[in-house]
């Protein structure tokens, strides 16, 4: 498939706009500043920020805070993002629930509603009810500036045709194209992004850890296994946007054969669905269990803090294969960060330092010393924030564009 040629040069417009968006970019990472800060940030002149600010303060993305103390003690007025005016709704889908919220241009959250489904009934009753609970969102939130909507999903997700790979398990969800179905519903710009891709995002602009020129990969261990890899604080995406798609990566090539077609895929090892199987399968050999009545993973977590040598067994043989599963990974990308989120992460400390052990044992000394391999400390669910994080990035990355979107809102 021939792309589209991109332009290379640049207009005198593009140079501005460009540094509107940079301007934006530092503001979203440090939220408060002076004008001073922001051109000892961004090395442009004192001049062409003031001009910056003035065109953002007029387009209502930008206010001022009064006076903050600046650069060597120096008091100077604060400018921030306007978090009043402009929201965006992000949408997060898995296999037994989907999450609706309201977000500010910090990526904070206004309004959550998570909603139980059954997947099993099919893409298009759970489509309808998503689209429910977002124009309810809409009509309540009639106040602000709504820039987009942002879906993070389960993957792997083909991003040019909008439409999932592959549900692991819930076969029908490859034929329905979820953004045509959510873009012909709302007269809003909608995103998708795999919820691994997401979830690296939201780890990447919400932890003021990771560094500009830093390659970290968040791994999504939950239902599924999924990664995003943050090179530079870009997301690799690949051809067809699949990039980072580890759950199907195989450590085993005669394990049991996956839809994907690949036999032995991480995923059947270690995601939170292997490891409610293990222990279900364990509870013949350790019927005195805490679990011998409930083997959801809510009820493994609460196990695993009261000791259960059946949990902690399982726990470990799945925070075993994700280590082994992520040798590869970082032999292929040499991180200097990995973070490991979703409902694995909650297994705390057992897991992480098994995954720590077991990566040691099997890399280079010298890679293993310069990697951090971290939970994430994110308590909200980093798939939704990240996914809208998404949205304000998409959007705010031409902010010229805004006047005309009030135009359009009639506001
Ligand atoms: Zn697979």
């Amino acid at each position: 498939m021939v792309t589209k040629r991109q332009k290379q040069g640049m207009n005198l417009e593009d140079v501005q706009e460009m540094n509107r968006a940079l301007v934006i970019r530092l503001l979203r990472r440090v939220k408060l500043c002076s004008r001073a800060d922001l051109a000892k940030m961004t090395g442009l002149k004192n001049a062409t920020i003031t001009n910056i600010i003035n065109d953002l303060i007029s387009w209502g993305l930008v206010t001022e805070t009064g006076i903050i103390n600046g650069q060597k003690g120096r008091r100077s007025i604060g400018i921030t993002l306007n978090t009043k005016a402009y929201k965006v709704v992000g949408i997060r889908l898995t296999r037994n629930y989907f999450i609706v919220g309201l977000f500010d241009l910090f990526g904070a959250e206004n309004m959550v509603q998570r909603v139980p489904i059954d997947i099993s009934v099919g893409s298009a009753s759970v489509i309808r009810k998503i689209i429910d609970h977002v124009t309810q969102v809409l009509d309540t939130s009639r106040q602000f500036t709504i820039l987009g909507i942002g879906a993070a999903i389960p993957g792997p997700y083909v991003r040019s045709e909008g439409k999932i790979a592959l549900m692991t398990e819930y076969p029908g969800w490859e034929m329905v194209s979820i953004e045509k179905e959510l873009s012909s519903s709302f007269p809003i710009p909608v995103f998708l992004e795999h919820d691994a891709k997401a979830g690296a995002l939201a780890e990447w602009w919400l932890s003021p850890r990771h560094m500009e020129n830093e390659t970290m990969i968040y791994v999504a261990a939950g239902q599924g296994i999924g990664a995003g890899i943050v090179i530079d604080g870009r997301l690799l995406r690949g051809t067809l946007g699949i990039a980072g798609e580890i759950g199907h990566m195989s450590i085993d090539f005669a394990g049991p054969k996956c839809e994907c077609g690949n036999n032995g895929c991480l995923e059947h090892y270690c995601s939170s669905i292997a490891l409610v199987r293990e222990v279900k399968e364990g509870l013949i050999d350790h019927p005195v269990s805490m679990l011998a009545k409930d083997q959801s993973f809510p009820a493994i977590v609460e196990a695993l803090k009261g000791g259960d040598e059946l949990v902690r067994k399982a726990v470990k043989k799945a925070a075993w294969y994700l280590g082994f599963g992520l040798v590869s990974v970082i032999n292929a990308f040499n991180p200097n960060t990995i973070v490991i989120g979703d409902e694995m992460a909650k297994l705390g400390d057992l897991l992480l330092e098994t995954v720590r052990n077991t990566v040691e044992r099997h890399v280079l000394p010298r890679v293993y010393h310069n990697l951090k391999i971290e939970l994430s400390s994110s308590t909200n669910d980093p798939a939704l924030v990240g996914v809208s994080a998404l949205v304000v990035e998409r959007i705010l990355h031409k902010p010229s564009a805004i006047p005309r979107l009030l135009e359009g809102s009639g506001s």
